[in-house]
């Protein structure tokens, strides 16, 4: 059920037969390959691995499994690494690296259920989808006291708290990949790890519990992924003197709002809707008139309501039980219920056409009135704030301006909320004033995807994330000093404590792409909001500004209608333009804003003044007040700010990065194979002398006169004559460039 198994496979290894018999290197044939028919045809491209049993002309005569013997295009081989290198920790010791290889050694390990594996600086992780018994006190007691060294999150973690207490430097842990693949999961084992060490006050409890909180706000089932996060989180934890945890603080971004209002076929809308109307207790459910999730409208739209293996009503409990503990009373969890229950009846009010179908009104019902009895606001005023006056528009646009005016409130409720719970579990939290050197943060924002406004934003964050990344890992790469601090680069330690010098390298740079969302005034940023201020400003005028004048930037590319094409650095995206100013100006009417302000509920009154009081918060630009109309930040800007605002604060940090990825195209988004390629233009592959020699000792044809490790090696290199640029010497190891390793293998082939 894996992923990587299901997924059409890149390569198999089913074939990595026996290569002693022959003088043979093992090699990856890119060949066109039909399983049902066991016949070599166009029907499926594969890497399969296979031997080289000659080469000649340009063609090549290769075995593959059941001894199916090939010509191909000697083109499309690659070499595959020597046996002794199958399933290696690191992916930098591999001799040859290309794709196959890189994942025939993911999939080898995976298949142990060994699901991490180091890639130079960058912990690849592989979601396993079943337990596999890596977790819990006996390997967290054994990261802690280093009687286990393989790849893990632990292993991350507990380099960052060790760098922490010795440098007195914030650390950060940033966790991408594709939605689906882990990074909560693992953002939660991390937090596990750091709460078992640095735990003892009791604050680490609540640190977990906020888990179940936001999954409960910030989660829905996708049709990816049954509990995929719909925002993205940093988590900051403080540390005291005494490497105990103090306090945490809690940042979100981009909450997709929209999914409150509509969801696709097969998906749901937040975990919460569900849990509290399957969950709460029946004189909640009387208080707040709250009936079963099917009798919604934005619940029942996407005819799903429960996720196989999930009990809401148990999650209900739960959350109760976390929401006790980071100190939310019991009062406030009824106003909270109150806004979640206020937002599914909003959805049920409806408009009816009157007058001989030239006036539309709302319909006076049981969704009205609870509405307006929860939201704690006069029916009237409801009514009014509902109803859009002054529109000179044909009956059917009104009927739908109307109910986007309804969705639009609805949203703003529930984002609201979202953000006064964070704010009320960071109050819990509260870390003091006095900012120490000790924390440890741990981003968890998703991934590449497709298409809509908020995955643009987020696919610009991580463009930015990227552009960090480099610079880390360019800087890794120039100075030692620094590269020191890194000690969970093992590889880095390793030369140091070799003697082995090596060259820097530079990271190729995204700054292209980065300009073409930043730049002013032209820029895809600036000329979004430029648009989006336009009274008439459609998404078509934005995207025809975008041909306009980015066409001549590489990183853009004009395609047809509203669509344009921006090269990330993991690929080209195609962004659809639909939707991207509404979303962008995500303006709530005054009417509305009004309406929450002469509540008689707190939480209402909060939200309102929370929109009237800061006009940078997106969802509270009043309509009608065209002055601050100009001055307010659009949904994309404020996003921008935000990502500033981190990078300035991860850029402050000693990051361990640490990525999430799947199958090769994910690795290619992460840019794993970038890392793994630059940071062994040093010497990746290492052996000690001892093993050196014994391996390859045999194969001398003169003694050697001392018989030490090292002189043996070092007659076995001269042997082979292996080129001294090739490899260098240290004092435990020797050190060889890619390739290297393969010629001495191939002949201890022969020979044996
Ligand atoms: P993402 O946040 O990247 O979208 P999640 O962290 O939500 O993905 O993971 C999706 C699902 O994959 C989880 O609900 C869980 O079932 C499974 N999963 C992820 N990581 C692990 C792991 N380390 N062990 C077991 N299952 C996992
Ligand atoms: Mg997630």
């Amino acid at each position: 059920s894996s992923r990587l198994s299901a997924n059409p496979a890149y390569y198999t290894d089913s074939i990595w037969s026996d290569t002693k018999s022959s003088a043979v290197k093992k090699t990856f044939a890119e060949v066109y390959f039909s399983e049902a028919s066991s016949v070599v045809s166009a029907v499926e491209w594969r890497m399969v691995l296979g031997k080289l049993l000659s080469s000649s002309g340009g063609e090549s005569l290769i075995s593959l499994l059941e001894d199916k013997v090939l010509h191909v295009s000697t083109e499309d081989l690659l070499p595959a690494n020597p046996e002794i290198l199958d399933g290696v920790d690191d992916l930098m010791q591999l001799s040859y690296l290309n794709e196959p290889s890189v994942l025939y050694n993911l999939q080898y390990r995976y298949s142990q259920d060994m699901i991490y594996t180091k890639a130079g600086p960058i912990l690849v992780a592989i979601n396993p989808f079943k337990d596999v018994h890596l977790y819990g006190n006996d390997y967290i007691e054994g990261y802690r006291c280093k009687s286990l060294d393989s790849p893990h999150v632990y292993a991350i973690a507990d380099t960052a708290i060790r760098e922490m207490m010795r440098d007195e430097v914030n650390q950060s842990i940033i966790i991408s990949g594709e939605s689906g693949a882990g990074k909560t999961e693992t953002a939660k084992i991390t937090m596990q790890y750091l709460a078992a060490l640095g735990g003892g006050s009791g604050i680490e409890h609540e640190i977990l519990q906020t888990n179940p909180i936001l999954e409960a706000f910030g989660n829905a089932k996708t049709a990816r992924n049954d509990n995929s996060s719909r925002f993205g989180k940093l988590i900051e934890i403080h540390f005291n003197v005494a490497g105990k945890i103090s306090g945490a603080k809690i940042q979100t971004f981009l909450l997709e709002k929209s999914r409150v209002v509509q969801c696709a076929d097969g998906e749901r809308s937040y975990h919460i809707f569900y849990q509290l109307c399957s969950g709460a207790p029946i004189a909640l459910k009387e208080k707040l008139n709250l009936k079963a999730a099917r009798e919604y409208n934005y619940l029942k739209q996407s005819d799903c309501f429960s996720i196989s293996g999930t009990n809401d009503a148990e999650r209900f409990h739960l959350l109760l039980e976390a929401l006790d503990v980071v100190h939310i009373s019991k009062e406030d969890q009824d106003n909270v219920f109150a806004m979640l229950a206020s937002v599914l009846w909003l959805g049920n009010v409806n408009f009816v056409i009157i007058d001989n179908e030239d006036h539309v009104d709302v319909m006076q019902d049981e969704a009205l009135s609870t509405v307006s009895s929860l939201i704690g606001c006069g029916l009237e005023e409801l009514k009014l704030a509902l109803c859009i006056r002054r529109m000179k528009v044909g009956l059917m646009i009104l009927f739908r301006n109307l109910l986007y005016h309804r969705d639009a409130l609805a949203k703003s409720l529930y984002a609201s909320l979202f953000d006064w719970l964070v704010e009320r579990i960071n109050k819990s939290l509260e870390v003091g004033k006095c900012r120490t050197g000790r924390s440890i943060s741990i981003l968890d924002i998703y991934g590449f995807e497709f298409l809509i406004f908020e995955q643009f934003c987020i696919n610009y964050a991580n463009e930015r994330l990227q552009q960090h990344f480099n610079r880390i890992c360019s800087n890794w790469n120039r100075s030692f000093s620094l590269l020191r601090r890194y000690n969970n680069f093992h590889f880095s330690q390793e030369y140091i404590q070799d003697g082995i010098d090596w060259t820097r390298v530079d990271f190729e740079d995204n700054q292209a792409c980065l300009n073409l969302f930043e730049k002013k005034p032209l820029g895809l940023l600036s000329l979004l909001d430029e648009e989006s201020t336009f009274p008439n400003g459609t998404d078509l005028t934005f995207a025809d500004k975008l041909k306009e004048h980015l066409n001549s930037n590489s990183c853009f590319r004009a395609e047809r209608g509203k669509a344009f094409g921006v090269n990330h650095y993991a690929g080209e995206v195609l962004y659809d333009a639909s939707g991207f100013l509404e979303k962008n100006r995500d303006l709530l009417h005054m009417d509305s804003i009004l309406l929450l302000a002469s509540s008689t509920c707190q939480l209402p009154q909060i939200f309102a003044s929370k929109m009237l009081g800061q006009p940078d918060k997106p969802g509270c630009h009043p309509h009608r007040s065209s002055g601050a109309d100009s001055q307010r930040l659009s949904v994309a800007m404020k996003f921008k700010g935000q990502l500033f605002q981190l990078m300035k604060a991860i850029g402050k940090h000693h990051s361990s990065l640490h990525t999430q990825t799947l199958v090769v195209q994910q690795l290619r988004c992460c840019g794993v194979l970038e890392v793994v390629r630059i940071s062994r233009s040093g010497f990746p592959t290492r052996l000690s002398h001892q093993k050196f020699a014994r391996r390859y000792g045999f194969l001398l044809r003169q003694s050697v006169a001392s018989q030490t490790p090292l002189s043996v090696s070092i007659a076995i290199l001269h042997q082979f004559n292996i080129l001294p640029e090739m490899y260098q010497v240290g004092y435990t190891k020797l050190f060889f460039r890619t390739g290297q390793i393969g010629v001495l293998e191939d002949t201890r082939n022969r020979v044996l």
